[in-house]
């Protein structure tokens, strides 16, 4: 049995964090109804339909959770899609089971460059969305080389096809992260693309892959022509998010609560703070930046909100009126955290007009929704 630590001994109060609280960059549940007022009315630009109608689209890692989002948005602006898929004895098409017939799959494992390329050729895709890639940080804790492998080598095997393949491609969207910038100073948040106020210092392998990822975009941009675009994600999250995820454990543990299977949440670090994203306005920047031809460098993909792990459960509990006590397992803290992340989002709003529409009110209520109807994914720990 593990010692579980009540939240109140964890907390820890900073006053970095109150001022950027101050300045409106942090979400507070107490002052929940003044951060959705800014929702109201607000704008975005959305893809142009008849740029993508009959594209051939191929999404690397279609079954994935941003991945079948993206399926699902391509496939509503007319574009032919195509994704990769690993295989496994047993089908794990859960993600995308509701797009059946409406998709080609292609089977392909994305460090393999002659599958790769003999997809290319077969298909001969206009727009390639690059999202294959192990998403989970503690996972690089645990399987480190493993990570390297498919996020790094896969992500050269996909430039080098591309290059190779060379005809009619029109952009290739590689997903990379805020966990490049990891161990943010607090004094130089929020965080911009500017690596000379904003280094990266990743503090996992996962952060490093990706620092990887981009440099390799922009390689093969600069060097041979390769239209990369460069998208450096912060935290996205709703349906169908990965059940290890800090919102997934906290969104089905509402839902444990809610149906009397559990009387407390368990989390780990609740003083972590993180810039989330609903999903379906992440994929939304992928396809915009795709479009708008915004090559070679990088634009962060953020609400420019953050919000600590401890008052989204605070959060979460006023949303579902639940009254349960919050408790860390020592053994959810990792061996080295990122505990600051907000991003600003100006560039990609000047350059492209895209905003987040959705607040962290539907991030959380849809997150919940999709556990409710899916009860096979409830009483698993995973971490
Ligand atoms: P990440 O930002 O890509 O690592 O996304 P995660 O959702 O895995 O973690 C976000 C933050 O939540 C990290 O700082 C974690 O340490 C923190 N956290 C707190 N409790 C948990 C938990 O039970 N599971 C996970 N995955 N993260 C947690």
């Amino acid at each position: 049995m593990i010692d579980l630590i009540p939240l109140e001994k964890v907390i820890k109060e900073n006053p970095r964090v109150e001022e950027l609280e101050k300045q409106g960059y942090i979400i507070k549940p107490e002052k929940i109804d003044s951060y959705l007022e800014d929702f109201k009315g607000r704008t975005t630009t959305l893809p142009n339909k008849e740029y993508w109608n009959e594209k051939i689209v191929l999404i690397t890692g279609i079954s994935g959770f941003a991945g079948s989002h993206l399926a699902e948005q391509l496939l509503d602006l007319g574009c032919e899609v195509h994704g990769t898929i690993r295989r496994h004895a047993v089908p794990m098409y859960e993600n995308i089971e509701h797009l059946r017939g409406n998709i080609f799959l292609h089977e392909a494992d994305i460090t393999s460059a002659e599958r790769i390329l003999s997809i290319f050729e077969e298909i001969q895709p206009n727009a390639v969305f690059h999202l294959a890639a192990e998403s989970f940080v503690p996972t690089s804790f645990r399987e480190p080389v493993r990570v390297t492998h498919n996020n790094i080598i896969g992500t050269i095997k996909l430039f080098e096809a591309a290059r190779r393949f060379n005809s009619g491609l029109e952009s290739l969207q590689v997903a990379c992260s805020s966990e490049q910038y990891g161990l943010v100073d607090p004094r130089e948040v929020p965080v911009t693309e500017d690596l000379k106020k904003n280094p990266f210092r990743p503090r996992s392998v996962y952060g490093i892959s990706k620092c990887a990822t981009e440099q390799i975009a922009w390689l093969y941009h600069n060097s041979y022509g390769v239209p990369s675009i460069i998208s450096r994600g912060f935290n996205h999250e709703g349906p169908r998010r990965g059940i290890q995820f800090v919102t997934s454990v906290i969104h089905r543990q509402i839902v444990e609560i809610l149906e009397n299977k559990r009387d407390k949440f368990v989390i780990g670090n609740p003083n972590a703070i993180r810039d989330f994203t609903h999903v379906k306005d992440t994929v939304n920047a992928y396809i915009i930046l795709s479009e708008k031809k915004k090559f070679g460098e990088p634009f962060n993909v953020c609400s420019g909100k953050g919000i600590t792990v401890a008052d989204y459960v605070k959060l979460a509990k006023k949303i579902y009126n639940i009254d349960a006590d919050v408790f860390i397992d020592p053994q959810r803290m990792r061996p080295s955290e990122v505990p600051l992340l907000i991003g600003l989002n100006d560039k990609i709003f000047s350059e492209t007009g895209w905003k987040p529409v959705r607040s962290i009110v539907e991030i959380i209520k849809e997150g919940v929704e999709y556990f409710q109807a899916h009860p096979e994914m409830l009483g698993i720990e995973a971490h």
